[in-house]
């Protein structure tokens, strides 16, 4: 009530995709729920409970106020990990809460252990092991201080997992990088095990090392994209049907993105639409104003390209997308009248608006235009 425009979160096509996804595990791997960047899009509220309910009790966050919204939201007995940053008052919080954490520096595991030991509580820490990406993550060189540090603190430390992150595993072409960086990876392991570090798990996987390199999946596995129904590229896709038996997509997409006609207009031949003059009706024509803009996440690149689902015909936006309304022609559509549901993604009918194309047109990638739906778009679950 009282919004422009909802998402749908579909229940039954999230369960659907987490039952392939464990599928594709091997014995023993666990399954992480990366719903950083508001759940993709998806809402971290509503993805994270509907997530715990399709048997999921695990999750992969960014930052501390992630994981605190989650953590309002879940049953006790779910675990959270913040993947990214974190102060240090945070770090007390996180550890008066159970949240378990990535340690990326050395400064970050000496704050951490003061503050487990003013709150006589362990950190439950995962180690963030630099192999590669050189994005973040300890050094080979600091592994020894880092585990010294550890040792030297026994009531101040749990350490729950290592972990490390790929620099592209989506692309066959960083092939030598990623197996690399496994190399690394388990040479390190091996070394902070030889200093007489205990370890409980080992986890590196993402979506697309997960689908491509099997032997990646260690203890765990932190999936993201294709738990909401987006394969992470072309490539994995393809080699995904590639060797399999089945000829359908078995990722399904939660999301639908909808509004409704907000007002109706004859517009004569010879006029123009909206700001300046980029359209001009080439006939008379009927015009549907929806109530959605680019400050809800409707990329002003899709004025005069983008397409929206009005009566399960496709209608074209014509002129500038605004920013709280945009305009469609809706000329050739039989009976359209006000209030009629308008799909900005996903599906009505046997018609589709994918994020592919949306994302295309506008020159988005999929994890760019889904974490960039507004949090402040309603999210509603349906089955
Ligand atoms: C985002 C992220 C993931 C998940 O990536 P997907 O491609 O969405 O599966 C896993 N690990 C880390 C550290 C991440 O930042």
């Amino acid at each position: 009530m009282f919004h422009s425009s909802y998402i749908e979160i579909s229940r039954s096509a999230l369960a659907h995709n987490i039952t392939f996804l464990k599928a594709q595990l091997s014995p023993g791997t666990r399954f992480s729920s990366v719903i950083k960047g508001n759940a993709y899009g998806h809402g971290i509220e509503e993805f994270g409970q509907l997530a715990y309910t399709c048997g999921v009790d695990h999750f992969s966050v960014f930052s501390a106020d992630e994981a605190d919204r989650l953590h309002r939201v879940l049953p006790q007995d779910a675990t959270i990990m913040i993947m990214g940053y974190i102060d240090d008052a945070e770090l007390t919080w996180a550890i008066a809460n159970d949240i378990e954490f990535y340690v990326f520096s050395l400064d970050r595991l000496e704050a951490a252990a003061k503050a487990a030991k003013s709150l006589r509580k362990p950190a439950r820490i995962h180690l963030d092991l630099e192999t590669g990406m050189n994005r973040i993550g300890l050094g080979t060189n600091e592994l020894p201080h880092a585990a010294d540090i550890i040792i030297k603190e026994p009531q101040a430390f749990e350490v729950v997992g290592i972990s490390t992150h790929f620099a592209g595993a989506e692309s066959s072409e960083n092939e030598d990088r990623v197996t690399g960086q496994l190399n690394r990876f388990h040479l390190a392991v091996r070394s902070l095990r030889h200093k007489g570090l205990s370890i409980q798990s080992l986890h590196t996987a993402c979506s697309a090392a997960m689908m491509a390199y099997p032997e990646t999946h260690l203890d765990m596995v932190r999936v993201g994209i294709m738990q909401y129904g987006f394969w992470s590229s072309p490539e994995i896709y393809q080699r995904y049907m590639g060797i399999s038996t089945d000829r359908t997509d078995p990722l399904r997409r939660l999301i639908n993105w909808k509004s409704h006609v907000m007002s109706l207009k004859s517009v004569p031949v010879g006029e123009f639409i909206g700001y300046g003059q980029s359209f001009q009706a080439s006939s008379d024509m009927l015009i549907a104003a929806i109530p959605v803009g680019y400050a809800w996440g409707f990329s002003r690149s899709l004025s005069n390209q983008g397409q929206v689902l009005i009566r399960s015909y496709r209608a074209p936006v014509v002129g500038i997308v605004n920013m709280n309304v945009l305009m469609v022609d809706v000329t050739g559509i039989p009976n359209v009248a006000l209030k009629d549901e308008v799909v900005l993604l996903g599906k009505q009918g046997n018609e589709h608006i994918t994020v592919a194309s949306f994302a295309e047109l506008s020159t988005q990638l999929n994890y760019e235009l889904l974490t960039r739906l507004p949090l402040n778009i309603p999210r509603i679950v349906i089955d």
